[in-house]
């Protein structure tokens, strides 16, 4: 087994709600089982990734998802050029993490991140969530003047509706910032778990919270 030495966002995340989750995920991927419920929510994000698309026309995506090498190469060079521009999907990377973010904004006063949620208000998870993205941005080297969340109501469906006049923005910049002493122990606990064997953990809330963990049928 080759030890893993990058990290995603995801897998970050995935290490905060329990550590032979992050194990499982970077190691045995055949064993996901999501839910129907889960499932649904999966397939839905294609539509919301329109919905959020569609509030800022001119914005440009980065594809790439299986390229993070490109991905990151096309961010760099769009935010390189001199005139303002509205990213999705941007790719970044610092201190060996991998993040791509919701919606970026390159502007004349400087730039700005926005991560959208449905979801009625900020939960903790999110804010950790932000401040792990805002850390890799600003880490490689562009300060950010904004970091922000867009919620709507969790029952949206991207589907049925436009998300224009649905958001309620809150600016978390201070929250995530706070979180950054933080993010550098995870990243080295999480590359600690992952140069290991398989945690013994044993099934308990975090299987369900904050997210629902799709290993819970191995888990047992
Ligand atoms: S099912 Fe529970 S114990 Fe197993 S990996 Fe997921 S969160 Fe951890």
């Amino acid at each position: 087994m080759q030890t893993l030495r990058t990290l995603t966002k995801t897998k970050l995340i995935g290490y905060l709600q329990c550590h032979k989750r992050l194990w499982l995920e970077a190691y045995r991927k055949d064993l996901i089982h999501w839910s129907p419920e889960s499932q649904a929510l999966l397939s839905s994000g294609r539509s919301w990734g329109e919905a959020v698309r569609a509030l800022y026309p001119s914005g440009i995506l980065i594809g790439d998802v299986f390229n993070p090498a490109k991905a990151l190469a096309e961010t760099q060079d769009l935010l390189g050029e001199k005139a303002p521009v509205v990213l999705f999907e941007p790719a970044f990377r610092h201190s060996g993490v991998l993040i791509r973010a919701d919606v970026f904004f390159k502007e004349a006063s400087g730039f700005r991140l926005i991560e959208i949620k449905a979801a009625r208000h900020p939960r903790p998870e999110h804010i950790q969530d932000l401040a792990i993205q805002a850390w890799v941005i600003e880490g490689g080297g562009y300060p950010l003047k904004s970091v922000a969340l867009a919620t709507t109501a969790p029952d949206f469906h991207a589907d049925d509706a436009p998300l224009e006049g649905r958001l309620s923005f809150h600016e978390l910049i201070d929250e995530a910032k706070a979180l950054y002493p933080d993010i550098e122990r995870w990243v080295s606990q999480a590359l600690d778990v992952l140069g290991k064997d398989m945690p013994d953990i044993e099934p308990g809330e975090q299987c369900v919270r904050p997210y629902a963990c799709p290993f819970r049928e191995f888990c047992g």
